[in-house]
């Protein structure tokens, strides 16, 4: 009988959540991050308006920041 590995997705995740956690870290910072998608520098947004977080110029990536961070 097969067994469905749910570890290995959660995993996954919860490494990618890392990431993203160690990335709002170093752009905070001051550090370079620079888009997966397009190579253009991460930017962030703390503005008043809309949600705070970290954002690509040209959209490829929106993450938002959590409260704690
Ligand atoms: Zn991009």
């Amino acid at each position: 009988m097969a067994k469905l590995d749910f570890s290995a997705i959660n995993k996954s995740a919860s490494k990618s959540f890392n990431e993203q956690r160690n990335l709002i870290k170093k752009i905070g910072k001051g550090e370079t991050v620079l888009c997966a998608v397009c190579q253009q520098p991460l930017k962030l947004s703390v503005s008043s308006v809309g949600e705070p977080g970290v954002k690509c110029e040209n959209g490829c990536i929106s993450i938002g920041l959590e409260v704690e961070v």
